[in-house]
Protein backbone atom coordinates (compact mmCIF):
# COMPACT_ATOMS: atom_id res chain seq x y z
CA UNK A 1 0.00 0.00 0.00
CA UNK A 2 2.83 2.50 0.77
CA UNK A 3 4.32 1.04 -2.64
CA UNK A 4 1.23 2.12 -4.31
CA UNK A 5 1.87 6.12 -2.69
CA UNK A 6 5.20 5.78 -4.10
CA UNK A 7 3.74 4.63 -7.25
CA UNK A 8 0.84 7.51 -7.18
CA UNK A 9 3.57 10.33 -6.39
CA UNK A 10 6.34 8.84 -9.46
CA UNK A 11 2.52 8.62 -11.37
CA UNK A 12 1.44 12.48 -11.33
CA UNK A 13 5.48 13.78 -10.59
CA UNK A 14 5.67 12.17 -14.54
CA UNK A 15 2.56 13.37 -16.12
CA UNK A 16 3.22 16.90 -14.57
CA UNK A 17 7.50 16.84 -16.13
CA UNK A 18 6.24 15.39 -19.35
CA UNK A 19 3.66 18.11 -19.62
CA UNK A 20 5.90 20.66 -18.87
CA UNK A 21 8.48 19.87 -20.88
CA UNK A 22 6.24 19.40 -23.91
CA UNK A 23 4.60 22.27 -23.38
CA UNK A 24 8.39 24.16 -23.28
CA UNK A 25 10.02 21.99 -26.37
CA UNK A 26 5.87 23.61 -28.51
CA UNK A 27 6.92 27.28 -27.11
CA UNK A 28 10.68 26.99 -27.55
CA UNK A 29 9.74 25.64 -31.63
CA UNK A 30 6.62 27.77 -32.15
CA UNK A 31 9.39 30.54 -31.78
CA UNK A 32 12.32 29.08 -33.50
CA UNK A 33 9.29 28.53 -36.72
CA UNK A 34 8.64 32.44 -36.00
CA UNK A 35 12.14 33.27 -36.51
CA UNK A 36 12.76 31.40 -39.42
CA UNK A 37 9.40 32.74 -41.11
CA UNK A 38 10.76 35.99 -40.07
CA UNK A 39 14.05 35.64 -42.05
CA UNK A 40 12.09 33.83 -44.81
CA UNK A 41 9.75 37.17 -45.64
CA UNK A 42 12.56 39.71 -44.92
CA UNK A 43 15.48 37.82 -47.55
CA UNK A 44 11.94 37.95 -50.05
CA UNK A 45 11.35 41.44 -48.97
CA UNK A 46 15.06 42.70 -49.56
CA UNK A 47 14.82 40.47 -52.88
CA UNK A 48 11.83 43.09 -54.36
CA UNK A 49 14.07 46.57 -53.05
CA UNK A 50 17.08 45.23 -54.39
CA UNK A 51 15.44 44.71 -58.00
CA UNK A 52 14.47 48.15 -57.32
CA UNK A 53 17.45 50.15 -56.65
CA UNK A 54 19.17 48.03 -59.01
CA UNK A 55 16.65 49.05 -61.82
CA UNK A 56 16.75 52.65 -61.16
CA UNK A 57 20.49 52.90 -61.20
CA UNK A 58 20.26 50.68 -64.23
CA UNK A 59 18.29 53.57 -65.74
CA UNK A 60 20.59 55.95 -64.25
CA UNK A 61 23.85 53.92 -65.79
CA UNK A 62 22.15 54.03 -69.56
CA UNK A 63 21.44 57.66 -69.41
CA UNK A 64 24.82 58.70 -68.47
CA UNK A 65 26.46 56.13 -71.04
CA UNK A 66 24.34 58.03 -73.58
CA UNK A 67 25.33 61.41 -72.27
CA UNK A 68 29.00 60.40 -72.20
CA UNK A 69 29.05 59.23 -76.09
CA UNK A 70 27.62 62.18 -77.34
CA UNK A 71 30.26 64.59 -75.02
CA UNK A 72 32.70 62.25 -76.45
CA UNK A 73 31.96 62.40 -79.53
CA UNK A 74 30.95 66.02 -80.35
CA UNK A 75 32.55 68.08 -77.14
CA UNK A 76 30.79 70.84 -74.68
CA UNK A 77 30.50 73.27 -76.39
CA UNK A 78 27.52 75.53 -76.08
CA UNK A 79 25.28 75.21 -78.46
CA UNK A 80 25.80 71.61 -77.79
CA UNK A 81 24.93 71.71 -74.01
CA UNK A 82 21.87 73.42 -75.03
CA UNK A 83 20.75 70.43 -77.29
CA UNK A 84 21.75 67.79 -74.23
CA UNK A 85 19.66 70.29 -72.24
CA UNK A 86 16.23 69.31 -74.44
CA UNK A 87 17.41 65.76 -74.77
CA UNK A 88 17.41 65.78 -70.80
CA UNK A 89 14.16 67.22 -70.60
CA UNK A 90 12.91 65.01 -72.69
CA UNK A 91 13.98 61.90 -70.91
CA UNK A 92 13.25 63.13 -67.40
CA UNK A 93 9.61 61.72 -67.12
CA UNK A 94 11.30 58.19 -67.80
CA UNK A 95 12.72 58.43 -64.25
CA UNK A 96 10.88 59.48 -62.07
CA UNK A 97 13.07 59.49 -59.39
CA UNK A 98 15.44 61.43 -60.93
CA UNK A 99 16.30 65.14 -58.92
CA UNK A 100 18.18 66.71 -61.63
CA UNK A 101 21.39 66.27 -63.65
CA UNK A 102 24.19 68.25 -63.95
CA UNK A 103 27.53 68.51 -66.23
CA UNK A 104 30.76 69.56 -64.74
CA UNK A 105 33.66 70.21 -67.17
CA UNK A 106 37.81 68.90 -66.02
CA UNK A 107 37.65 71.49 -63.11
CA UNK A 108 34.16 71.08 -61.39
CA UNK A 109 32.54 74.36 -63.51
CA UNK A 110 29.44 73.67 -63.90
CA UNK A 111 28.42 73.33 -67.63
CA UNK A 112 24.88 72.39 -67.89
CA UNK A 113 22.29 71.78 -65.21
CA UNK A 114 18.87 69.97 -65.75
CA UNK A 115 17.10 72.18 -63.34
CA UNK A 116 17.16 75.23 -65.30
CA UNK A 117 20.12 77.78 -65.90
CA UNK A 118 23.85 76.99 -64.36
CA UNK A 119 24.39 79.18 -61.28
CA UNK A 120 26.89 81.80 -61.79
CA UNK A 121 30.63 80.45 -61.04
CA UNK A 122 28.85 77.38 -59.55
CA UNK A 123 31.73 75.14 -59.35
CA UNK A 124 31.67 71.44 -57.78
CA UNK A 125 35.20 70.23 -57.47
CA UNK A 126 35.20 69.34 -53.83
CA UNK A 127 32.01 66.65 -54.06
CA UNK A 128 33.21 62.92 -53.41
CA UNK A 129 32.27 61.92 -56.49
CA UNK A 130 33.85 64.38 -58.73
CA UNK A 131 37.18 63.53 -56.79
CA UNK A 132 36.77 59.68 -57.48
CA UNK A 133 36.13 60.25 -61.25
CA UNK A 134 39.28 62.79 -61.80
CA UNK A 135 41.47 60.45 -59.92
CA UNK A 136 40.20 57.34 -61.65
CA UNK A 137 40.32 56.53 -64.97
CA UNK A 138 37.68 53.53 -64.88
CA UNK A 139 34.31 54.27 -66.85
CA UNK A 140 32.12 52.39 -64.20
CA UNK A 141 29.33 54.52 -62.87
CA UNK A 142 30.03 55.76 -58.88
CA UNK A 143 27.40 55.89 -56.42
CA UNK A 144 28.00 59.01 -54.33
CA UNK A 145 27.29 59.54 -50.53
CA UNK A 146 24.09 61.22 -49.93
CA UNK A 147 24.26 64.99 -50.16
CA UNK A 148 22.25 68.08 -50.22
CA UNK A 149 21.14 69.50 -53.43
CA UNK A 150 22.94 72.49 -54.15
CA UNK A 151 20.26 73.45 -56.80
CA UNK A 152 17.34 71.87 -54.95
CA UNK A 153 18.31 71.68 -51.20
CA UNK A 154 17.26 67.96 -50.94
CA UNK A 155 18.58 65.12 -49.75
CA UNK A 156 20.22 63.46 -52.70
CA UNK A 157 22.23 60.14 -53.81
CA UNK A 158 24.68 60.96 -56.45
CA UNK A 159 24.84 58.22 -59.70
CA UNK A 160 28.12 59.61 -61.84
CA UNK A 161 30.16 58.59 -64.90
CA UNK A 162 33.48 60.38 -66.27
CA UNK A 163 33.78 61.16 -69.92
CA UNK A 164 36.50 62.20 -71.72
CA UNK A 165 37.40 65.26 -74.25
CA UNK A 166 37.93 65.09 -77.97
CA UNK A 167 42.12 64.44 -77.02
CA UNK A 168 41.21 61.45 -74.86
CA UNK A 169 41.87 63.07 -71.63
CA UNK A 170 39.41 63.56 -68.36
CA UNK A 171 37.15 65.97 -69.57
CA UNK A 172 34.54 65.77 -67.12
CA UNK A 173 31.59 64.31 -64.99
CA UNK A 174 28.20 63.65 -65.46
CA UNK A 175 26.12 63.03 -62.51
CA UNK A 176 22.27 62.17 -62.00
CA UNK A 177 21.03 63.07 -58.39
CA UNK A 178 18.26 60.58 -57.13
CA UNK A 179 15.62 62.29 -54.12
CA UNK A 180 16.07 60.27 -51.15
CA UNK A 181 12.20 60.64 -50.81
CA UNK A 182 11.29 58.56 -53.42
CA UNK A 183 13.02 55.33 -51.82
CA UNK A 184 11.57 57.08 -48.33
CA UNK A 185 8.09 56.78 -49.89
CA UNK A 186 8.63 53.15 -50.93
CA UNK A 187 9.83 52.18 -48.16
CA UNK A 188 7.06 53.82 -45.96
CA UNK A 189 4.68 51.63 -47.97
CA UNK A 190 5.85 48.84 -46.06
CA UNK A 191 4.75 47.58 -42.74
CA UNK A 192 7.92 46.85 -40.75
CA UNK A 193 6.05 47.70 -37.74
CA UNK A 194 7.32 50.72 -34.99
CA UNK A 195 10.45 49.32 -34.53
CA UNK A 196 11.52 47.77 -38.00
CA UNK A 197 13.92 49.68 -40.48
CA UNK A 198 14.67 49.71 -44.11
CA UNK A 199 17.93 50.89 -45.69
CA UNK A 200 20.07 50.86 -48.44
CA UNK A 201 24.03 50.97 -48.04
CA UNK A 202 27.03 51.06 -50.31
CA UNK A 203 29.22 47.65 -49.99
CA UNK A 204 31.91 49.71 -48.40
CA UNK A 205 29.36 50.54 -45.51
CA UNK A 206 27.93 54.02 -46.34
CA UNK A 207 24.29 54.31 -45.53
CA UNK A 208 22.56 56.33 -48.56
CA UNK A 209 18.96 55.26 -47.60
CA UNK A 210 17.35 54.61 -44.28
CA UNK A 211 13.42 54.21 -43.11
CA UNK A 212 12.09 55.45 -40.71
CA UNK A 213 14.50 58.89 -41.63
CA UNK A 214 16.34 60.50 -39.24
CA UNK A 215 18.54 63.65 -40.62
CA UNK A 216 21.49 62.58 -38.30
CA UNK A 217 21.91 58.73 -39.83
CA UNK A 218 22.54 60.84 -43.86
CA UNK A 219 25.70 59.49 -45.32
CA UNK A 220 26.38 57.32 -42.05
CA UNK A 221 29.55 55.31 -42.12
CA UNK A 222 29.24 51.96 -41.19
CA UNK A 223 32.59 50.64 -42.65
CA UNK A 224 34.29 50.14 -39.28
CA UNK A 225 31.28 48.95 -37.35
CA UNK A 226 31.35 45.47 -35.36
CA UNK A 227 27.74 44.40 -37.44
CA UNK A 228 28.96 45.03 -40.58
CA UNK A 229 32.17 43.86 -40.52
CA UNK A 230 30.72 40.64 -38.86
CA UNK A 231 27.50 39.85 -40.79
CA UNK A 232 27.77 41.84 -44.29
CA UNK A 233 30.94 42.14 -45.31
CA UNK A 234 31.74 40.13 -48.52
CA UNK A 235 28.20 37.90 -47.90
CA UNK A 236 25.84 37.66 -50.68
CA UNK A 237 22.74 37.71 -48.34
CA UNK A 238 21.64 36.53 -44.96
CA UNK A 239 20.05 36.84 -41.61
CA UNK A 240 21.29 38.67 -38.61
CA UNK A 241 20.38 39.82 -34.97
CA UNK A 242 21.27 42.50 -32.82
CA UNK A 243 21.53 45.50 -31.74
CA UNK A 244 21.42 48.63 -34.01
CA UNK A 245 24.26 50.76 -33.48
CA UNK A 246 22.28 53.72 -34.45
CA UNK A 247 19.13 53.85 -31.67
CA UNK A 248 20.84 50.70 -29.83
CA UNK A 249 17.21 48.56 -30.74
CA UNK A 250 17.71 45.01 -30.95
CA UNK A 251 16.26 43.60 -34.63
CA UNK A 252 16.33 40.83 -37.26
CA UNK A 253 18.33 41.52 -40.27
CA UNK A 254 17.34 40.53 -43.25
CA UNK A 255 20.32 41.54 -46.74
CA UNK A 256 21.12 41.07 -50.06
CA UNK A 257 23.67 42.84 -51.60
CA UNK A 258 23.03 43.53 -55.30
CA UNK A 259 24.45 41.21 -58.28
CA UNK A 260 25.29 44.27 -60.27
CA UNK A 261 25.91 47.41 -58.22
CA UNK A 262 27.84 47.28 -54.63
CA UNK A 263 24.34 47.92 -53.20
CA UNK A 264 23.14 46.51 -49.73
CA UNK A 265 19.34 46.40 -49.33
CA UNK A 266 18.45 45.72 -45.58
CA UNK A 267 14.99 44.74 -43.93
CA UNK A 268 14.81 44.43 -40.34
CA UNK A 269 12.29 43.76 -37.73
CA UNK A 270 11.98 44.79 -33.87
CA UNK A 271 13.36 42.11 -32.41
CA UNK A 272 10.63 42.19 -29.47
CA UNK A 273 7.78 43.37 -31.84
CA UNK A 274 8.28 40.29 -34.01
CA UNK A 275 8.15 38.19 -31.70
CA UNK A 276 4.91 39.38 -29.33
CA UNK A 277 2.47 37.33 -31.21
CA UNK A 278 4.46 34.68 -29.92
CA UNK A 279 4.80 35.72 -27.06
CA UNK A 280 1.55 36.39 -26.13
CA UNK A 281 0.41 32.95 -27.67
CA UNK A 282 3.09 31.28 -25.19
CA UNK A 283 1.96 33.36 -22.34
CA UNK A 284 -1.77 31.81 -23.09
CA UNK A 285 -0.47 28.47 -23.70
CA UNK A 286 1.47 28.35 -20.62
CA UNK A 287 -1.57 29.56 -18.67
CA UNK A 288 -3.93 26.95 -19.69
CA UNK A 289 -0.93 24.22 -19.20
CA UNK A 290 -0.43 25.25 -15.53
CA UNK A 291 -4.64 25.39 -14.76
CA UNK A 292 -3.85 21.35 -16.39
CA UNK A 293 -1.45 21.00 -14.04
CA UNK A 294 -2.89 22.65 -11.05
CA UNK A 295 -6.17 20.07 -11.79
CA UNK A 296 -4.04 17.24 -12.24
CA UNK A 297 -2.23 18.11 -9.05
CA UNK A 298 -5.17 18.35 -6.77
CA UNK A 299 -6.60 15.68 -8.38
CA UNK A 300 -3.66 13.04 -7.54
CA UNK A 301 -3.18 14.40 -4.17
CA UNK A 302 -7.08 13.56 -3.53
CA UNK A 303 -6.04 10.57 -4.66
CA UNK A 304 -2.86 9.95 -2.69
CA UNK A 305 -5.63 11.35 0.39
CA UNK A 306 -7.62 8.36 -0.46
CA UNK A 307 -4.87 6.02 -0.88
CA UNK A 308 -3.65 7.44 2.58
CA UNK A 309 -6.99 7.04 4.29
CA UNK A 310 -7.53 3.27 2.75
CA UNK A 311 -3.80 2.48 4.50
CA UNK A 312 -4.87 3.77 7.78
CA UNK A 313 -8.61 1.79 7.57
CA UNK A 314 -6.31 -1.25 6.75
CA UNK A 315 -3.86 -0.57 9.58
CA UNK A 316 -7.08 -0.27 12.69
CA UNK A 317 -9.05 -3.31 10.71
CA UNK A 318 -5.83 -5.35 11.09
CA UNK A 319 -5.06 -3.65 15.01
CA UNK A 320 -8.96 -4.45 15.60
CA UNK A 321 -8.01 -8.31 14.12
CA UNK A 322 -4.94 -8.56 16.39
CA UNK A 323 -6.95 -7.13 20.00
CA UNK A 324 -10.10 -9.62 18.75
CA UNK A 325 -7.21 -13.00 18.31
CA UNK A 326 -5.66 -11.96 21.32
CA UNK A 327 -9.03 -12.30 23.07
CA UNK A 328 -9.56 -15.10 21.77
CA UNK A 329 -6.46 -16.89 23.22
CA UNK A 330 -7.00 -15.06 26.52
CA UNK A 331 -10.69 -16.43 26.28
CA UNK A 332 -9.20 -19.82 25.58
CA UNK A 333 -6.73 -19.56 28.48
CA UNK A 334 -9.62 -18.83 30.92
CA UNK A 335 -12.31 -21.78 29.13
CA UNK A 336 -9.66 -24.00 29.95
CA UNK A 337 -8.11 -22.61 33.19
CA UNK A 338 -9.52 -23.18 36.91
CA UNK A 339 -10.46 -19.78 38.51
CA UNK A 340 -9.49 -20.82 41.92
CA UNK A 341 -6.20 -22.78 41.51
CA UNK A 342 -4.98 -21.30 38.44
CA UNK A 343 -4.31 -25.58 37.56
CA UNK A 344 -6.08 -26.45 33.98
CA UNK A 345 -9.83 -27.26 34.74
CA UNK A 346 -12.00 -30.36 33.94
CA UNK A 347 -12.67 -30.00 30.74
CA UNK A 348 -8.83 -29.06 29.79
CA UNK A 349 -7.79 -32.85 31.69
CA UNK A 350 -10.40 -34.45 29.73
CA UNK A 351 -9.50 -33.25 26.85
CA UNK A 352 -5.60 -33.58 27.01
CA UNK A 353 -5.91 -36.99 28.56
CA UNK A 354 -7.63 -38.34 25.21
CA UNK A 355 -5.33 -36.59 23.31
CA UNK A 356 -2.53 -38.48 25.22
CA UNK A 357 -4.17 -41.87 25.15
CA UNK A 358 -4.21 -41.20 21.43
CA UNK A 359 -0.48 -40.38 21.22
CA UNK A 360 1.03 -43.19 23.05
CA UNK A 361 -1.10 -45.22 21.44
CA UNK A 362 0.28 -44.10 18.44
CA UNK A 363 3.69 -43.48 19.91
CA UNK A 364 3.72 -46.85 22.05
CA UNK A 365 4.78 -45.15 25.16
CA UNK A 366 3.35 -45.36 28.14
CA UNK A 367 0.92 -42.98 30.14
CA UNK A 368 0.12 -42.40 33.44
CA UNK A 369 -1.84 -41.06 35.92
CA UNK A 370 -1.78 -39.11 39.39
CA UNK A 371 -5.12 -38.93 41.35
CA UNK A 372 -4.36 -37.02 43.81
CA UNK A 373 -7.34 -36.12 47.38
CA UNK A 374 -6.42 -33.93 49.98
CA UNK A 375 -6.92 -36.13 53.17
CA UNK A 376 -9.84 -35.03 56.08
CA UNK A 377 -10.41 -31.58 53.71
CA UNK A 378 -13.86 -31.58 55.28
CA UNK A 379 -12.61 -31.61 58.49
CA UNK A 380 -10.06 -28.54 57.21
CA UNK A 381 -13.40 -26.63 56.05
CA UNK A 382 -15.04 -27.22 59.19
CA UNK A 383 -12.30 -26.07 61.48
CA UNK A 384 -10.99 -23.02 59.44
CA UNK A 385 -13.56 -22.26 56.89
CA UNK A 386 -14.50 -22.67 53.62
CA UNK A 387 -12.03 -19.48 52.59
CA UNK A 388 -9.06 -20.98 54.27
CA UNK A 389 -10.38 -24.55 52.57
CA UNK A 390 -9.70 -22.53 49.12
CA UNK A 391 -6.61 -21.05 50.01
CA UNK A 392 -5.27 -24.76 51.43
CA UNK A 393 -6.55 -25.35 47.81
CA UNK A 394 -4.54 -22.85 45.88
CA UNK A 395 -1.35 -23.89 47.98
CA UNK A 396 -1.39 -27.55 47.20
CA UNK A 397 -1.89 -26.65 43.47
CA UNK A 398 1.18 -24.45 43.74
CA UNK A 399 3.26 -27.56 44.95
CA UNK A 400 1.74 -30.00 42.30
CA UNK A 401 2.86 -27.42 39.48
CA UNK A 402 6.12 -26.57 41.20
CA UNK A 403 7.16 -30.57 41.32
CA UNK A 404 5.41 -31.63 37.83
CA UNK A 405 8.00 -29.89 35.27
CA UNK A 406 8.33 -31.55 31.47
CA UNK A 407 6.52 -29.46 29.53
CA UNK A 408 3.65 -32.58 28.52
CA UNK A 409 2.78 -32.92 32.05
CA UNK A 410 -0.64 -31.50 33.12
CA UNK A 411 -2.02 -30.32 36.50
CA UNK A 412 -5.48 -30.30 36.72
CA UNK A 413 -8.18 -29.72 39.19
CA UNK A 414 -10.24 -33.03 38.55
CA UNK A 415 -13.42 -31.61 41.08
CA UNK A 416 -13.73 -30.51 44.86
CA UNK A 417 -10.76 -31.04 46.48
CA UNK A 418 -9.42 -34.02 44.22
CA UNK A 419 -6.50 -32.99 41.85
CA UNK A 420 -4.87 -35.44 38.53
CA UNK A 421 -1.91 -34.56 36.94
CA UNK A 422 -1.42 -36.60 33.40
CA UNK A 423 2.24 -37.87 33.05
CA UNK A 424 2.90 -38.72 29.46
CA UNK A 425 5.82 -41.06 28.47
CA UNK A 426 6.27 -41.60 32.24
CA UNK A 427 6.21 -45.55 33.20
CA UNK A 428 4.47 -46.53 36.60
CA UNK A 429 8.00 -46.15 38.31
CA UNK A 430 8.48 -43.23 36.94
CA UNK A 431 4.70 -42.07 38.07
CA UNK A 432 5.27 -43.53 41.46
CA UNK A 433 8.48 -41.72 41.82
CA UNK A 434 6.58 -38.12 41.10
CA UNK A 435 3.61 -39.18 43.26
CA UNK A 436 5.83 -40.07 46.81
CA UNK A 437 7.80 -36.87 45.85
CA UNK A 438 4.36 -35.07 46.13
CA UNK A 439 3.15 -36.36 49.08
CA UNK A 440 6.61 -35.41 50.67
CA UNK A 441 6.69 -32.32 49.43
CA UNK A 442 3.20 -31.24 50.96
CA UNK A 443 4.42 -32.77 54.13
CA UNK A 444 7.33 -30.68 54.19
CA UNK A 445 5.11 -27.37 53.45
CA UNK A 446 3.25 -28.04 56.74
CA UNK A 447 0.09 -26.79 56.71
CA UNK A 448 -1.35 -27.10 59.99
CA UNK A 449 -4.89 -29.13 60.37
CA UNK A 450 -5.92 -29.49 63.72
CA UNK A 451 -8.54 -32.28 62.72
CA UNK A 452 -6.48 -34.38 60.91
CA UNK A 453 -4.78 -37.23 63.11
CA UNK A 454 -1.57 -35.93 61.63
CA UNK A 455 -2.18 -32.24 62.30
CA UNK A 456 -0.98 -30.82 58.88
CA UNK A 457 -2.45 -30.98 55.33
CA UNK A 458 -1.48 -34.48 53.67
CA UNK A 459 -2.71 -35.69 50.64
CA UNK A 460 -2.93 -39.46 49.33
CA UNK A 461 -2.36 -40.22 45.56
CA UNK A 462 -3.64 -43.27 43.58
CA UNK A 463 -1.15 -43.27 40.72
CA UNK A 464 -2.59 -46.19 37.45
CA UNK A 465 -0.09 -46.40 33.88
CA UNK A 466 -1.35 -47.28 30.34
CA UNK A 467 1.34 -49.14 28.33
CA UNK A 468 1.82 -47.86 24.64
CA UNK A 469 -0.64 -49.44 21.82
CA UNK A 470 -2.83 -50.52 24.11
CA UNK A 471 -3.45 -47.21 26.17
CA UNK A 472 -5.49 -45.26 22.89
CA UNK A 473 -9.21 -44.82 23.48
CA UNK A 474 -8.97 -46.31 27.23
CA UNK A 475 -8.08 -43.22 29.14
CA UNK A 476 -11.80 -44.03 31.07
CA UNK A 477 -10.03 -47.31 32.56
CA UNK A 478 -7.21 -45.29 33.60
CA UNK A 479 -9.16 -42.64 35.80
CA UNK A 480 -10.74 -46.09 37.19
CA UNK A 481 -7.99 -47.64 38.10
CA UNK A 482 -6.32 -44.53 39.37
CA UNK A 483 -9.36 -43.69 41.21
CA UNK A 484 -9.29 -47.36 42.87
CA UNK A 485 -5.72 -47.14 44.03
CA UNK A 486 -6.74 -43.64 45.47
CA UNK A 487 -8.88 -45.66 47.78
CA UNK A 488 -6.82 -47.97 48.58
CA UNK A 489 -4.32 -45.21 49.61
CA UNK A 490 -7.36 -43.75 51.93
CA UNK A 491 -7.98 -47.22 53.23
CA UNK A 492 -3.96 -47.65 53.79
CA UNK A 493 -4.12 -44.86 56.04
CA UNK A 494 -3.87 -41.59 53.52
CA UNK A 495 -0.94 -39.60 53.79
CA UNK A 496 0.39 -42.09 50.85
CA UNK A 497 0.53 -43.45 47.57
CA UNK A 498 -0.80 -46.43 45.55
CA UNK A 499 -0.83 -47.64 42.69
P1 LIG B 1 -10.99 -38.06 53.09
O1 LIG B 1 -10.77 -37.54 51.74
O2 LIG B 1 -9.72 -38.01 53.91
O3 LIG B 1 -11.61 -39.39 53.12
O4 LIG B 1 -11.87 -37.07 53.88
P2 LIG B 1 -12.53 -35.77 53.34
O5 LIG B 1 -13.11 -35.02 54.42
O6 LIG B 1 -11.51 -35.03 52.53
O7 LIG B 1 -13.63 -36.36 52.45
P3 LIG B 1 -13.91 -35.98 50.93
O8 LIG B 1 -12.73 -36.26 50.10
O9 LIG B 1 -15.16 -36.68 50.56
O10 LIG B 1 -14.09 -34.47 51.13
C1 LIG B 1 -14.96 -33.70 50.40
C2 LIG B 1 -14.98 -32.37 51.05
O11 LIG B 1 -14.05 -31.46 50.45
C3 LIG B 1 -16.29 -31.71 50.93
C4 LIG B 1 -15.99 -30.29 51.01
O12 LIG B 1 -16.11 -29.84 52.33
C5 LIG B 1 -14.54 -30.22 50.64
N1 LIG B 1 -14.42 -29.51 49.40
C6 LIG B 1 -14.62 -29.98 48.15
N2 LIG B 1 -14.40 -29.01 47.24
C7 LIG B 1 -14.04 -27.88 47.93
C8 LIG B 1 -13.66 -26.56 47.57
O13 LIG B 1 -13.65 -26.21 46.42
N3 LIG B 1 -13.33 -25.70 48.58
C9 LIG B 1 -13.35 -26.06 49.86
N4 LIG B 1 -13.00 -25.16 50.78
N5 LIG B 1 -13.68 -27.27 50.23
C10 LIG B 1 -14.05 -28.18 49.30
MG1 LIG C 1 -12.53 -35.98 47.97
MG1 LIG D 1 -10.54 -35.75 50.76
Amino acid sequence: MKRDIRLAVLLLFVVCMSLSLATAWQIWSARARTLAEIATHNLNLTQTLDTYAEGIVTQSAMLLLGLAERLETEGTGPEHMRRLHQLVDRQEHLLNQLNGLVIYDARGDWLMSSNGSVPEGANSADRAFFIHHRDNPSQDIFIGPPIRSRSTGDWVITVSRRFQDLRGEFGGVISITLGIENFLRLFGKIDVGDQGAISLATTSGQLLVRYPFREQDVGRDFSKSQNFLRYYSGAKSGTASFKSGLDGTERIYAFRTNERYPLVTTVALGREEALQTWRQQSLLIVGVVFALLVIIVTIGRLLILDIKRRIQAEGSLVDAREDLLQANRQLEVLAAQDPLTGLANRRCFDEMLKLESRRAGREGAPLSLLLLDIDHFKGFNDTYGHIAGDECLRQVGEQLQQCVKRPGDLVARYGGEELAIILPNTDFSGALAVAELLVERINARDIAHSASPLGRVTVSIGAATLHGAQAQGRELELIEAADRALYRAKSAGRNRVEG
